[in-house]
Protein backbone atom coordinates (compact mmCIF):
# COMPACT_ATOMS: atom_id res chain seq x y z
CA UNK A 1 0.00 0.00 0.00
CA UNK A 2 1.47 3.16 -0.57
CA UNK A 3 1.49 6.15 2.03
CA UNK A 4 -1.19 7.89 0.53
CA UNK A 5 -3.17 5.14 0.68
CA UNK A 6 -2.61 4.07 4.63
CA UNK A 7 -3.17 8.01 5.22
CA UNK A 8 -6.68 7.80 3.52
CA UNK A 9 -7.02 4.48 5.11
CA UNK A 10 -6.05 6.21 8.35
CA UNK A 11 -8.33 9.24 7.95
CA UNK A 12 -11.21 6.73 6.78
CA UNK A 13 -10.79 4.76 10.07
CA UNK A 14 -10.29 8.11 12.18
CA UNK A 15 -14.23 9.43 10.80
CA UNK A 16 -15.58 6.02 11.82
CA UNK A 17 -13.96 6.01 14.85
CA UNK A 18 -15.29 9.99 16.02
CA UNK A 19 -18.67 8.91 15.04
CA UNK A 20 -18.17 6.07 17.24
CA UNK A 21 -17.09 7.81 19.64
CA UNK A 22 -14.38 5.97 20.04
CA UNK A 23 -10.53 6.47 20.40
CA UNK A 24 -9.45 8.94 17.41
CA UNK A 25 -5.98 8.82 17.83
CA UNK A 26 -5.12 6.04 15.01
CA UNK A 27 -5.48 9.68 12.90
CA UNK A 28 -2.03 10.85 13.11
CA UNK A 29 0.65 9.66 10.58
CA UNK A 30 1.11 7.66 7.48
CA UNK A 31 3.16 4.85 8.67
CA UNK A 32 1.93 2.15 10.63
CA UNK A 33 3.68 2.06 14.17
CA UNK A 34 4.10 -1.53 15.61
CA UNK A 35 6.02 -1.59 19.15
CA UNK A 36 7.44 -4.97 19.75
CA UNK A 37 7.50 -5.83 23.77
CA UNK A 38 10.54 -8.22 23.85
CA UNK A 39 8.98 -9.47 27.55
CA UNK A 40 11.16 -9.95 30.64
CA UNK A 41 14.99 -8.30 30.84
CA UNK A 42 17.55 -7.76 33.88
CA UNK A 43 17.09 -8.85 36.82
CA UNK A 44 13.38 -10.30 35.44
CA UNK A 45 14.51 -13.22 33.21
CA UNK A 46 11.00 -14.81 32.86
CA UNK A 47 10.28 -18.11 32.50
CA UNK A 48 13.46 -20.77 32.53
CA UNK A 49 13.79 -23.86 31.57
CA UNK A 50 15.45 -26.73 29.60
CA UNK A 51 18.63 -24.64 29.88
CA UNK A 52 17.03 -21.54 28.15
CA UNK A 53 15.80 -18.38 29.62
CA UNK A 54 12.96 -16.08 28.22
CA UNK A 55 14.10 -12.94 28.54
CA UNK A 56 17.19 -14.05 26.20
CA UNK A 57 14.81 -15.95 23.63
CA UNK A 58 11.88 -13.18 23.89
CA UNK A 59 14.86 -10.01 22.66
CA UNK A 60 15.88 -12.72 20.51
CA UNK A 61 12.67 -13.06 18.57
CA UNK A 62 11.86 -9.43 18.60
CA UNK A 63 15.55 -8.37 16.86
CA UNK A 64 14.46 -10.89 14.02
CA UNK A 65 10.71 -10.32 13.84
CA UNK A 66 11.70 -6.10 13.61
CA UNK A 67 14.37 -7.01 10.59
CA UNK A 68 11.47 -8.98 9.15
CA UNK A 69 9.25 -6.19 9.25
CA UNK A 70 11.43 -3.55 8.38
CA UNK A 71 11.54 -5.18 4.73
CA UNK A 72 7.90 -3.63 4.05
CA UNK A 73 6.71 -0.34 3.44
CA UNK A 74 4.95 1.99 5.38
CA UNK A 75 6.08 0.56 8.40
CA UNK A 76 7.84 2.20 11.77
CA UNK A 77 8.89 -0.46 14.41
CA UNK A 78 10.04 0.04 17.70
CA UNK A 79 11.47 -1.87 20.66
CA UNK A 80 10.92 -1.80 24.21
CA UNK A 81 14.01 -2.76 25.11
CA UNK A 82 17.14 -3.14 22.77
CA UNK A 83 19.09 -5.26 25.29
CA UNK A 84 19.18 -7.12 28.61
CA UNK A 85 17.77 -4.23 30.56
CA UNK A 86 14.63 -4.34 32.81
CA UNK A 87 11.78 -2.55 32.00
CA UNK A 88 8.57 -2.29 34.22
CA UNK A 89 4.98 -3.10 32.52
CA UNK A 90 4.13 0.74 32.72
CA UNK A 91 7.36 2.01 30.79
CA UNK A 92 6.64 -0.15 28.22
CA UNK A 93 3.03 1.02 27.45
CA UNK A 94 4.23 4.42 28.59
CA UNK A 95 7.00 4.48 25.34
CA UNK A 96 4.79 3.08 23.13
CA UNK A 97 2.06 5.94 23.73
CA UNK A 98 5.16 7.92 22.97
CA UNK A 99 5.59 6.97 19.62
CA UNK A 100 1.79 6.84 18.54
CA UNK A 101 1.71 3.30 18.35
CA UNK A 102 -0.59 1.42 16.37
CA UNK A 103 -0.51 -1.96 17.80
CA UNK A 104 1.84 -2.89 20.97
CA UNK A 105 2.52 -6.77 20.69
CA UNK A 106 4.12 -8.51 23.63
CA UNK A 107 6.35 -11.40 23.16
CA UNK A 108 6.76 -13.98 25.46
CA UNK A 109 7.65 -17.60 26.30
CA UNK A 110 5.30 -20.10 28.20
CA UNK A 111 5.76 -21.99 31.08
CA UNK A 112 3.52 -24.72 32.65
CA UNK A 113 4.18 -27.32 35.58
CA UNK A 114 3.30 -30.23 33.10
CA UNK A 115 5.57 -30.77 30.64
CA UNK A 116 3.20 -31.40 29.22
CA UNK A 117 1.82 -28.65 27.84
CA UNK A 118 2.82 -26.96 24.97
CA UNK A 119 2.18 -25.17 21.45
CA UNK A 120 0.94 -21.25 21.42
CA UNK A 121 -1.87 -19.29 22.24
CA UNK A 122 -2.20 -15.53 21.74
CA UNK A 123 -3.71 -13.20 24.53
CA UNK A 124 -6.08 -10.26 22.90
CA UNK A 125 -8.56 -7.20 24.59
CA UNK A 126 -11.49 -8.05 26.20
CA UNK A 127 -14.07 -6.63 24.84
CA UNK A 128 -15.76 -4.69 27.41
CA UNK A 129 -13.78 -0.98 26.99
CA UNK A 130 -13.29 0.63 23.99
CA UNK A 131 -14.60 -2.78 21.75
CA UNK A 132 -12.57 -1.77 18.66
CA UNK A 133 -9.44 -2.42 20.01
CA UNK A 134 -10.92 -5.93 20.67
CA UNK A 135 -11.47 -6.63 17.43
CA UNK A 136 -8.18 -4.74 16.52
CA UNK A 137 -6.57 -6.95 18.10
CA UNK A 138 -8.22 -10.34 17.51
CA UNK A 139 -7.37 -9.83 14.12
CA UNK A 140 -3.48 -9.14 14.74
CA UNK A 141 -3.66 -11.95 17.15
CA UNK A 142 -5.03 -14.14 15.01
CA UNK A 143 -2.75 -13.52 11.77
CA UNK A 144 0.18 -14.35 14.14
CA UNK A 145 -1.47 -17.78 15.39
CA UNK A 146 -1.76 -18.97 12.17
CA UNK A 147 1.51 -18.16 11.05
CA UNK A 148 2.67 -20.09 14.38
CA UNK A 149 0.44 -22.70 13.83
CA UNK A 150 1.73 -23.23 10.20
CA UNK A 151 5.26 -23.40 11.46
CA UNK A 152 4.54 -26.90 13.33
CA UNK A 153 2.98 -25.52 16.90
CA UNK A 154 0.47 -27.01 18.54
CA UNK A 155 -2.47 -24.45 18.09
CA UNK A 156 -3.80 -23.18 22.13
CA UNK A 157 -5.88 -21.11 20.26
CA UNK A 158 -6.62 -16.83 20.87
CA UNK A 159 -7.73 -15.92 24.50
CA UNK A 160 -8.65 -13.16 26.45
CA UNK A 161 -8.48 -13.03 30.29
CA UNK A 162 -10.42 -10.49 32.57
CA UNK A 163 -8.74 -9.60 35.85
CA UNK A 164 -9.48 -11.67 39.18
CA UNK A 165 -9.29 -8.81 41.52
CA UNK A 166 -12.20 -6.99 39.57
CA UNK A 167 -10.11 -3.92 38.11
CA UNK A 168 -12.36 -2.21 36.38
CA UNK A 169 -12.08 0.38 33.25
CA UNK A 170 -12.79 3.72 33.49
CA UNK A 171 -16.35 2.47 32.30
CA UNK A 172 -16.93 0.57 35.05
CA UNK A 173 -16.58 -2.60 32.95
CA UNK A 174 -14.28 -5.19 33.55
CA UNK A 175 -10.79 -4.97 33.31
CA UNK A 176 -7.94 -7.01 31.05
CA UNK A 177 -5.95 -9.08 33.33
CA UNK A 178 -2.51 -8.45 31.79
CA UNK A 179 -0.87 -4.93 32.55
CA UNK A 180 0.48 -4.47 29.18
CA UNK A 181 -3.00 -5.49 27.35
CA UNK A 182 -5.33 -2.82 30.08
CA UNK A 183 -2.50 -0.15 29.49
CA UNK A 184 -2.40 -0.33 26.03
CA UNK A 185 -6.27 -0.18 25.70
CA UNK A 186 -6.19 2.90 27.99
CA UNK A 187 -3.59 4.15 25.53
CA UNK A 188 -5.77 3.94 22.91
CA UNK A 189 -3.55 0.89 20.70
CA UNK A 190 -4.70 -3.00 21.03
CA UNK A 191 -1.87 -4.61 22.94
CA UNK A 192 -1.61 -8.54 22.54
CA UNK A 193 0.85 -11.09 24.29
CA UNK A 194 1.89 -13.96 21.98
CA UNK A 195 3.09 -16.82 23.92
CA UNK A 196 5.19 -18.69 21.36
CA UNK A 197 5.69 -22.10 22.82
CA UNK A 198 6.07 -23.56 26.23
CA UNK A 199 9.82 -23.41 27.45
CA UNK A 200 8.79 -26.20 30.04
CA UNK A 201 8.14 -28.16 27.30
CA UNK A 202 11.26 -30.35 25.91
CA UNK A 203 9.72 -30.77 22.49
CA UNK A 204 8.85 -27.07 22.08
CA UNK A 205 12.39 -26.23 23.54
CA UNK A 206 14.35 -28.03 21.31
CA UNK A 207 12.23 -27.49 18.36
CA UNK A 208 11.28 -24.00 18.38
CA UNK A 209 13.25 -22.14 20.93
CA UNK A 210 16.41 -24.39 20.33
CA UNK A 211 18.26 -22.69 17.78
CA UNK A 212 18.69 -19.25 16.33
CA UNK A 213 17.72 -20.10 12.63
CA UNK A 214 14.55 -21.55 15.02
CA UNK A 215 13.83 -18.15 16.84
CA UNK A 216 13.83 -16.47 13.56
CA UNK A 217 11.12 -18.07 12.31
CA UNK A 218 9.30 -17.24 15.03
CA UNK A 219 10.32 -13.74 14.55
CA UNK A 220 9.53 -13.79 11.12
CA UNK A 221 6.19 -15.89 11.73
CA UNK A 222 5.04 -12.65 13.73
CA UNK A 223 6.26 -10.04 11.67
CA UNK A 224 4.33 -11.71 8.83
CA UNK A 225 1.42 -11.99 10.69
CA UNK A 226 1.46 -8.37 11.54
CA UNK A 227 2.29 -7.43 7.80
CA UNK A 228 -0.57 -9.47 6.41
CA UNK A 229 -3.02 -7.74 9.16
CA UNK A 230 -1.84 -4.03 8.43
CA UNK A 231 -1.33 -5.31 4.89
CA UNK A 232 2.02 -4.02 4.01
CA UNK A 233 3.77 -4.82 1.07
CA UNK A 234 7.58 -5.68 0.64
CA UNK A 235 9.91 -3.42 -1.09
CA UNK A 236 10.64 -3.77 -4.37
CA UNK A 237 8.92 -7.32 -4.43
CA UNK A 238 7.61 -6.18 -7.59
CA UNK A 239 9.89 -8.06 -10.82
CA UNK A 240 8.24 -4.99 -13.27
CA UNK A 241 10.40 -2.75 -11.11
CA UNK A 242 13.50 -4.22 -12.63
CA UNK A 243 13.79 -2.92 -16.19
CA UNK A 244 15.25 -4.38 -19.72
CA UNK A 245 18.80 -3.39 -20.31
CA UNK A 246 20.23 -3.05 -23.90
CA UNK A 247 23.36 -4.07 -25.41
CA UNK A 248 25.40 -0.90 -26.50
CA UNK A 249 28.68 -2.56 -27.48
CA UNK A 250 29.70 -6.02 -29.17
CA UNK A 251 32.56 -6.55 -30.69
CA UNK A 252 35.49 -9.26 -30.85
CA UNK A 253 38.30 -8.00 -29.10
CA UNK A 254 41.01 -10.67 -30.31
CA UNK A 255 40.03 -13.83 -31.92
CA UNK A 256 39.18 -15.18 -28.72
CA UNK A 257 37.86 -12.57 -27.10
CA UNK A 258 34.62 -10.72 -26.90
CA UNK A 259 33.55 -7.79 -25.75
CA UNK A 260 29.90 -6.61 -24.33
CA UNK A 261 28.56 -3.82 -22.60
CA UNK A 262 24.99 -3.08 -21.74
CA UNK A 263 23.56 0.40 -20.35
CA UNK A 264 23.38 0.59 -16.75
CA UNK A 265 20.14 -0.45 -14.74
CA UNK A 266 19.60 2.10 -11.50
CA UNK A 267 18.00 -0.94 -9.38
CA UNK A 268 20.24 -3.88 -10.77
CA UNK A 269 22.54 -5.31 -8.30
CA UNK A 270 24.19 -7.02 -10.69
CA UNK A 271 24.32 -8.92 -14.65
CA UNK A 272 23.90 -12.01 -16.01
CA UNK A 273 25.80 -12.94 -19.56
CA UNK A 274 24.04 -15.05 -21.48
CA UNK A 275 25.44 -16.69 -25.04
CA UNK A 276 24.10 -19.26 -27.93
CA UNK A 277 25.29 -19.85 -31.79
CA UNK A 278 21.87 -19.41 -32.81
CA UNK A 279 20.06 -16.44 -32.60
CA UNK A 280 16.59 -18.01 -31.06
CA UNK A 281 17.45 -20.66 -29.14
CA UNK A 282 20.13 -22.32 -26.69
CA UNK A 283 21.16 -19.12 -24.89
CA UNK A 284 23.43 -19.82 -21.72
CA UNK A 285 24.66 -18.15 -18.83
CA UNK A 286 28.70 -17.66 -19.43
CA UNK A 287 28.89 -14.80 -16.67
CA UNK A 288 27.28 -12.96 -13.57
CA UNK A 289 28.40 -9.38 -13.24
CA UNK A 290 27.69 -8.89 -9.79
CA UNK A 291 28.79 -5.23 -9.52
CA UNK A 292 25.80 -3.15 -9.59
CA UNK A 293 28.56 -0.40 -11.84
CA UNK A 294 29.92 -2.83 -14.32
CA UNK A 295 28.21 -2.22 -17.53
CA UNK A 296 30.99 -4.40 -19.62
CA UNK A 297 31.98 -8.24 -19.44
CA UNK A 298 34.89 -9.89 -21.64
CA UNK A 299 33.98 -13.20 -22.48
CA UNK A 300 36.94 -15.64 -23.20
CA UNK A 301 35.50 -18.86 -23.66
CA UNK A 302 34.72 -18.06 -27.82
CA UNK A 303 36.62 -19.51 -30.29
CA UNK A 304 38.30 -18.08 -33.14
CA UNK A 305 36.17 -17.70 -36.39
CA UNK A 306 32.75 -18.77 -35.15
CA UNK A 307 29.64 -16.41 -34.71
CA UNK A 308 27.72 -16.15 -31.78
CA UNK A 309 24.61 -14.18 -30.01
CA UNK A 310 24.81 -12.65 -26.78
CA UNK A 311 22.01 -11.09 -24.43
CA UNK A 312 21.99 -9.60 -21.33
CA UNK A 313 19.47 -9.25 -18.26
CA UNK A 314 19.93 -7.58 -14.66
CA UNK A 315 18.97 -8.56 -11.56
CA UNK A 316 18.86 -8.15 -8.01
CA UNK A 317 18.67 -9.54 -4.31
CA UNK A 318 15.26 -9.22 -2.59
CA UNK A 319 15.24 -10.44 1.14
CA UNK A 320 18.26 -12.88 -0.17
CA UNK A 321 16.68 -14.14 -3.10
CA UNK A 322 17.43 -13.05 -6.67
CA UNK A 323 14.83 -11.95 -8.99
CA UNK A 324 15.99 -10.91 -12.40
CA UNK A 325 14.66 -8.77 -15.48
CA UNK A 326 13.68 -9.69 -18.57
CA UNK A 327 16.29 -10.38 -21.51
CA UNK A 328 17.91 -7.66 -23.62
CA UNK A 329 17.31 -7.80 -27.54
CA UNK A 330 20.02 -10.26 -29.01
CA UNK A 331 23.21 -8.88 -30.61
CA UNK A 332 25.51 -10.97 -33.03
CA UNK A 333 29.34 -10.95 -33.21
CA UNK A 334 31.18 -12.94 -35.97
CA UNK A 335 34.73 -13.91 -34.81
CA UNK A 336 37.61 -13.28 -37.20
CA UNK A 337 40.47 -15.70 -37.78
CA UNK A 338 43.95 -14.64 -37.32
CA UNK A 339 45.63 -14.25 -40.68
CA UNK A 340 48.28 -16.64 -42.34
CA UNK A 341 50.80 -14.07 -43.42
CA UNK A 342 54.44 -14.25 -45.49
CA UNK A 343 56.59 -11.66 -46.19
CA UNK A 344 59.16 -11.92 -49.10
CA UNK A 345 61.57 -9.82 -51.16
CA UNK A 346 65.30 -8.64 -49.74
CA UNK A 347 66.61 -5.85 -47.59
CA UNK A 348 67.75 -3.64 -50.56
CA UNK A 349 63.71 -4.25 -52.19
CA UNK A 350 60.61 -3.45 -51.52
CA UNK A 351 58.92 -5.85 -49.22
CA UNK A 352 55.71 -7.72 -50.33
CA UNK A 353 53.46 -8.89 -47.16
CA UNK A 354 50.95 -11.46 -48.19
CA UNK A 355 47.80 -12.46 -46.37
CA UNK A 356 45.00 -15.06 -46.85
CA UNK A 357 41.77 -13.95 -46.86
CA UNK A 358 39.96 -14.21 -43.48
CA UNK A 359 36.08 -14.67 -43.73
CA UNK A 360 33.99 -11.70 -42.41
CA UNK A 361 36.90 -9.78 -42.88
CA UNK A 362 36.64 -6.06 -44.07
CA UNK A 363 40.10 -4.56 -44.26
CA UNK A 364 43.56 -5.30 -42.84
CA UNK A 365 45.76 -3.39 -40.53
CA UNK A 366 49.47 -4.10 -41.59
CA UNK A 367 51.68 -3.15 -38.68
CA UNK A 368 55.88 -2.79 -38.80
CA UNK A 369 58.27 -2.68 -35.92
CA UNK A 370 62.52 -3.02 -36.72
CA UNK A 371 62.98 -5.52 -34.20
CA UNK A 372 60.79 -8.39 -33.67
CA UNK A 373 60.04 -7.62 -29.74
CA UNK A 374 59.63 -3.98 -30.39
CA UNK A 375 56.91 -1.40 -31.10
CA UNK A 376 54.93 -2.28 -34.37
CA UNK A 377 53.38 0.38 -35.61
CA UNK A 378 50.45 0.35 -38.18
CA UNK A 379 51.79 1.50 -41.67
CA UNK A 380 48.53 0.33 -43.62
CA UNK A 381 45.21 -0.62 -43.86
CA UNK A 382 44.16 -2.55 -46.88
CA UNK A 383 40.26 -2.45 -47.91
CA UNK A 384 39.63 -6.17 -49.31
CA UNK A 385 42.96 -7.12 -50.34
CA UNK A 386 45.69 -9.87 -49.96
CA UNK A 387 48.82 -8.48 -50.62
CA UNK A 388 50.60 -5.22 -49.68
CA UNK A 389 54.04 -4.05 -50.61
CA UNK A 390 56.06 -1.78 -48.43
CA UNK A 391 58.05 0.53 -50.63
CA UNK A 392 58.11 2.94 -47.82
CA UNK A 393 61.40 1.76 -45.79
CA UNK A 394 65.66 2.42 -45.18
CA UNK A 395 67.27 -0.12 -47.46
CA UNK A 396 69.75 -2.91 -45.65
CA UNK A 397 67.59 -2.73 -42.97
CA UNK A 398 65.50 -5.78 -41.24
CA UNK A 399 61.46 -5.49 -40.47
CA UNK A 400 59.07 -7.29 -38.95
CA UNK A 401 55.27 -7.37 -39.91
CA UNK A 402 52.22 -8.29 -38.57
CA UNK A 403 48.76 -8.14 -39.34
CA UNK A 404 45.22 -8.50 -38.04
CA UNK A 405 41.85 -8.38 -40.16
CA UNK A 406 39.06 -5.95 -39.19
CA UNK A 407 35.18 -5.96 -39.16
CA UNK A 408 32.37 -3.30 -38.05
CA UNK A 409 31.10 -3.97 -34.61
CA UNK A 410 28.50 -2.65 -32.38
CA UNK A 411 30.29 0.50 -31.05
CA UNK A 412 33.82 -0.25 -31.59
CA UNK A 413 35.20 -2.55 -34.27
CA UNK A 414 36.22 -6.39 -34.50
CA UNK A 415 39.73 -7.53 -34.32
CA UNK A 416 41.32 -10.57 -35.12
CA UNK A 417 44.44 -11.42 -33.36
CA UNK A 418 47.63 -10.41 -35.02
CA UNK A 419 49.06 -12.65 -37.73
CA UNK A 420 53.17 -12.62 -37.14
CA UNK A 421 55.50 -13.16 -39.65
ZN1 LIG B 1 6.78 -13.93 29.90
Amino acid sequence: MTKLKVYLAVLLVAAIFTVSGTDPTWAKKSDVVIVLDAGHGGYDSGAVGNGLYEKILTLKIAQYCKAELEQYDGVKVYMTRSNDTFVSLDQRVASAAGVRADAFVSLHINSAASSAAGGAEVFYPNSSYRPALSMQGRKLANAIQGNLVSLGLRNRGLKTLNSMIGSKYPDGSIADYYAVIRGAKNAGFPGIIVEHAFISNAADAKTFLGSSAALKRLGVADAKGIAACYGLKKTGTDTNKLPKTKLNALYGKTSGSVSIGWEKVKEASGYEIFRSDAKNGGYQKVAAVKKAKTVKYTDKSVESGRTYYYKVRPYKIVNGSRITAGFSAAQKVKLLKKPDISVSGSAASATKVRWKKVEGALRYEIYRSASKKGRYQKIATVQNGTFYKDVNKKSNRTYYYKIRAVSNGVRGNTYSSYGMQ
